[in-house]
């Protein structure tokens, strides 16, 4: 038998080789509610993952087993009995551990990554190991996979092209006006999915965050393809510029909603770029949108998933700041309405209302007001985890622990990521009619994000002046008005809500 945990769902986890199932080799697949008891899920993360794992079951037909269990041991053994099973090897080290407890369960190799980790802990050994450049993997990666390159040269003469994708939002429009992402429509296995949910929620058995609207991610490979086929035609070319940017009309910009479907393993990463690539090559998508899509998904989710292995268990619980605060309970609980800055209510809504935001306000406004409050980083990957669509343990723990609370010490980011309003409002259009004004660290209008700026950069002068990154603005501090005031604010802040 050929176990497939539920991140495993696409037909490259079915070709032969490397421990990978035979044509015929029975499936498996194990639904287990305790997943789904051990955190506070948000629905529609459960929705989507159960929905995807039983549309998988429905194409599989006869070949596959499909065990509701209390858990995965248990599911196991009802279903083979005694079998041997094979297994690719799974996502978190927690799924490792159960893995390799079980009795008869091979495991292979890891399947849905460019990389194998062998290859990249390698390279990794050889590029000195402690500080890692992800810019070097991504470049090595472009040669040892052959994209964007021109022979031995990359596309264009240039590696990097962010300097042309680092643009605020264009003019006063409030949306970037392209064709919006493709979304799929709900079928009986979601009405099905509600129903189980409603009766766990009911029987007290499970509780949830957040709404569970209409699906909004793809459940299938068939809605995921065209999912990534409507991108790569109407979107990727407006990708590149406006990456970074934020529009609080427009949450999804041109960004490709397609982390959730690779994660769940539909898609498959190198199709992704390669199919991007060939955009370029025929001319229907610029170099900068091209290349910096190939860079987010070879670059940045190939160097993540490589690094959560490279770095260790442990890398998990680093903590160099010291930070313990917990979350407060509106945090938690998704309360966008409790708050009045603009940008995180804004980003809240987005967070309760769908699972889902883009990378910016999850770096430059969830993440960074949590850095600034001094929260336990292993709560706020905790609560990144449960409450987004595409959050599994391997892709939070470098993304929160090292890029968003650098509570790795810079080991991922040569910097801590956080800002003061003036960033916030210069990429997005948030500020603006908000009660709080971006430059205001003091005063009735102090705005939260640049109050908390200096505050953090007080709080951690000592270790931020020897970095050449932080040096300057930590230098100001000895001449910034207002300081006393700004220690004051945020020590007497507490859990309140900004
Ligand atoms: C604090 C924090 C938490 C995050 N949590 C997750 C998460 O749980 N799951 C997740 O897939 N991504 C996570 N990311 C990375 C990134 O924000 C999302 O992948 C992206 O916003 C998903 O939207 P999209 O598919 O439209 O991405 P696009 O902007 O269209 O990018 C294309 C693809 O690149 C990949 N990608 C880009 N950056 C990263 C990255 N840093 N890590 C992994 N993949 C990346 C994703 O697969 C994404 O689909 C996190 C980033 C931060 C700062």
């Amino acid at each position: 038998m050929h176990w497939l945990f539920g991140d495993q769902l696409g037909p490259h986890f079915l070709t032969p080789g490397d421990c990978g199932p035979g044509r015929d080799t029975p499936l498996l697949m194990i639904e287990a509610r305790s997943v789904f008891r051990r955190r506070r899920f948000h629905r529609a993360k459960a929705h989507l993952v159960l929905s995807a794992m039983r549309h998988r079951a429905v194409e599989l037909g006869d070949r596959v087993t499909y065990v509701r269990a209390d858990t995965y041991r248990e599911g196991l053994e009802r279903a083979a009995a005694g079998r041997p099973v094979t297994v690719h090897h799974p996502t978190s080290y927690a799924a490792v551990r159960l893995v390799r407890s079980l009795p008869r369960v091979s495991m292979g190799p890891a399947r849905g990554f460019m990389v194998a980790m062998d290859d990249f802990a390698q390279w990794a050994d050889g590029h000195g190991g402690g500080r890692l450049r992800q810019e070097d993997f991504y470049r090595w990666v472009r040669r040892s996979h052959d994209l964007l390159m021109d022979g031995g040269a990359p596309a264009g003469d240039r590696w990097n092209l962010d300097h042309d994708n680092r643009q605020p939002p264009p003019g006063d429009a409030s949306t970037l006006q392209v064709p919006p992402p493709y979304r799929p429509r709900e079928d009986g296995i979601d009405d099905e999915v509600r129903h189980d949910l409603d009766r766990w929620e009911s029987d007290g058995d499970v509780s949830f965050v957040g709404r569970d609207g209409p699906r909004a991610f793809p459940a299938s490979r068939a809605e995921a393809r065209a999912a990534l086929k409507r991108f790569l035609i109407h979107r990727l070319p407006t990708f590149g510029p406006y990456e970074d940017a934020v529009l609080a009309a427009d949450p999804v910009m041109s960004h490709s909603l397609l982390s959730s479907s690779l994660n769940l393993g539909l898609l498959d990463p190198a199709e992704c770029a390669e199919q991007a690539e060939a955009e370029w090559r025929t001319g229907r998508a610029p170099l900068n949108s091209v290349e910096g899509f190939v860079r987010q998904i070879a670059g940045w989710r190939e160097y993540v998933w490589q690094l959560y292995w490279y770095f260790g268990e442990e890398y998990r619980h680093s903590n160099v700041l010291r930070h313990t605060a917990p979350l407060p309970g509106w945090w938690n609980g998704l309360d966008a309405d409790a708050v009045e800055a603009r940008c995180l209510h804004t980003v809240l809504a987005q967070v309760r209302d769908t699972g889902w935001t883009h990378h910016i306000p999850r770096l430059m406004i969830l993440g960074s007001y949590a850095l600034q409050r001094g929260w336990d980083p292993a709560a706020v990957m905790d609560w990144f985890h449960r409450c987004f669509v595409d959050g599994y343990d391997w892709v939070m723990v470098p993304n929160v622990v090292g890029m968003s609370q650098y509570a790795d010490g810079g080991r991922m980011t040569t910097k801590p990521y956080t800002s003061g309003g003036a960033y916030v409002h210069r990429m997005s259009d948030l500020c603006g009619p908000c009660r709080y004004r971006p430059g205001d660290r003091t005063g009735e209008r102090a705005c939260p994000y640049t109050s908390g700026y200096w505050a953090f950069l007080d709080r951690h002068r000592e270790r931020l002046v020897h970095n050449h990154r932080t040096a300057r603005p930590v230098r100001r501090l000895e001449r910034l008005a207002g300081l006393d005031e700004v220690r004051h604010r945020e020590r007497t802040r507490g859990d309140a809500p900004p």
